[in-house]
């Protein structure tokens, strides 16, 4: 049955966690309008990446702005740009990242990275206001106070939010995306993936690559709690020793390794080998017992390491060692959040936060099937944000 004036009536909803995060300034009769405001190209992603994806597929108007074009940002991949070329390259992953995520428009300021702390404050301030006059949203995402994780622009970008927006008639609700420590461990994740495989997972040295710029990203996020190095190896030496308590997992990033068997009566055989992009170390860790063969670099040897801490010196070795748990205290789970303090599963939009992840290839030089769903959704289908009214 049709009515011919139902859009003239049509009110907008959002679903209850979604709801709860724009409270108030949420219109009935009109779609949201939710901007993004951040310092640098893929800053979005990991502050609400999935958030602005499930509001945009809830009906909601949405967009991004950067204020810098990342200029000065690492570059992952020597393949997709060269210092000359970054901002640039950046701008076009803001698009392909914003377009993944369904938002409606983004744009990228040239205030220059790295400049946003150094410029008077006044100016800065007179760049954001006649943005937020511009798109008028009801709802501003942008940092918190410790810009995620202390960068300086994050810090001012975040600031000039606030005073911006107290200069305006009709302030927006802000959201400042938080990081608060997961206590949870990539390491573990990784673990439960590999020995749920029914074939031995073999990667690449790009695969190791990867997933090492993704375990650095998120422990400095918080996201993970891993203690992360690269360690290297020369011929002959042990990465593991048989008898040793299990603590680290190691992706070889270089070079070639031998499992090596020691028997009762010390005979050695060599049962297995192991290269680029593929791990050692998961079956211990796995059962928490003690190593159950040498690990010996055949060819000098460099691997990625996750341990759950530092590494414990006083771990003694051979047949008579006590596997005493896994790297010392695990880290503490995250505290309970304040009344002001709202966290939205994202879970729904994982992928379309991954496939934006992946549209940032200088940053993260990322495949979207580098890791399962086991392993990424954990780590990023939740995003948390501090009210401010
Ligand atoms: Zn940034």
């Amino acid at each position: 049955m049709a009515h011919g004036d139902s859009t003239l009536t049509r009110t907008f909803s959002y679903p209850d966690d979604l709801a709860r995060l724009w409270g108030p300034a949420a219109p009935r009769d009109r779609p949201l309008r939710v901007l993004g405001l951040f310092a640098h190209p893929d800053d979005e992603v990991f502050c609400v990446g999935g958030t602005i994806a499930r509001a945009a597929a809830a009906g909601a108007e949405t967009a991004i702005v950067s204020l810098t074009r990342g200029e000065a940002g690492q570059i992952r991949d020597s393949a997709t740009a060269t210092r000359r070329t970054l901002g640039a390259t950046r701008v076009e992953e803001l698009g392909a990242a914003g377009a993944a995520l369904g938002v409606g428009g983004v744009r990228c300021l040239d205030l220059g990275d790295g400049y946003l702390a150094r410029m008077p404050y006044a100016d800065l301030v007179a760049q954001v206001r006649p943005i937020l006059e511009e798109y008028a949203p009801d709802v501003v995402v942008t940092f918190g106070e410790d810009g995620g994780f202390g960068h300086p622009d994050h810090i001012m970008s975040a600031r000039a939010v606030l005073t911006a927006r107290a200069q305006l008639a009709r302030p927006p609700r802000v959201l400042q995306a938080r990081f608060p420590p997961q206590g949870q461990l990539l390491l573990d994740l990784l673990v439960d993936w590999l020995v749920s495989e029914k074939l031995r997972f073999v990667g690449t040295a790009g695969f190791g690559n990867a997933l090492r710029l993704f375990a650095d990203g998120s422990s400095v996020l918080g996201f993970a709690a891993d203690h992360l190095q690269v360690q290297w190896f020369p011929v002959g030496s042990y990465v593991i020793e048989q008898g040793e308590p299990p603590n680290e997992l190691f992706c070889i990033l270089s070079g070639t390794v031998e499992i090596v068997v020691e028997d009762a009566d010390g005979g050695l055989r060599t049962v297995d080998t192991a290269g680029p992009g593929e791990f050692v170390g998961q079956d211990g860790l796995a059962t928490n017992r003690p190593r159950n063969a040498h690990v010996i670099a055949r060819d000098d040897t460099t691997c990625f390491v996750l341990a759950p801490g530092a590494r414990d010196l006083s771990a003694g070795r051979g047949t008579t060692a006590v596997a005493a748990g896994t790297g010392g205290p695990r880290p503490a789970p995250a505290p309970v959040g304040s009344a002001n303090e709202v966290t939205v599963d994202v879970s729904a939009a994982l992928d379309e936060k991954i496939a934006a992840l992946v549209a940032h290839r200088t940053q993260y030089a990322l495949d979207a099937e580098l890791l399962p769903r086991q392993v990424l959704g954990p780590l990023l289908s939740s995003e948390h944000f501090t009210v401010i009214d």
